[in-house]
């Protein structure tokens, strides 16, 4: 992207470079696509998608810069995930736990109304 450096502070007071695109400083241009992104969450996470998939070389270049840059945060969101996972985890045996204990009530249901038809049958047989 090409910039330039005037030295003079952009109408809010940034020293800071331009965009020659359209003039405005780079700090103003990340604060307005921040406050944008704030405001369209879903837009953003659209228009990403669809800049990713546009361009699958850049979106690996940036990711792994990103990831250079930013090792701490990474380790703190790993550790997020493994605390989800965890919790994740914990959920899934619970509901395993559960679902075997139906499963045997079930089965024990089902073992005795088999008993109890057997045993009707076997009555009308007699
Ligand atoms: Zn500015």
């Amino acid at each position: 992207m090409p910039r330039y450096f005037t030295g003079k502070p952009c109408r809010c007071g940034h020293i800071a470079e331009r965009r020659v695109s359209h003039g405005e400083c780079v700090e103003c241009h990340y604060r307005r696509r921040l406050a944008w992104r704030a405001a369209n969450p879903e837009r953003e996470r659209k228009h990403q998608l669809a800049w990713r998939a546009a361009n699958p070389e850049k979106a690996r270049e940036y990711r792994r810069r990103w990831r250079a840059a930013n090792k701490d945060k990474r380790a703190g969101h790993e550790e997020r995930l493994t605390k989800r996972a965890a919790a994740q985890l914990r959920r899934d045996r619970i509901n395993k736990r559960q679902a075997a204990a139906q499963r045997k009530a079930a089965r024990a249901a089902s073992e005795l109304n088999a008993g109890i038809a057997g045993a009707s049958e076997g009555n009308h047989q007699i």
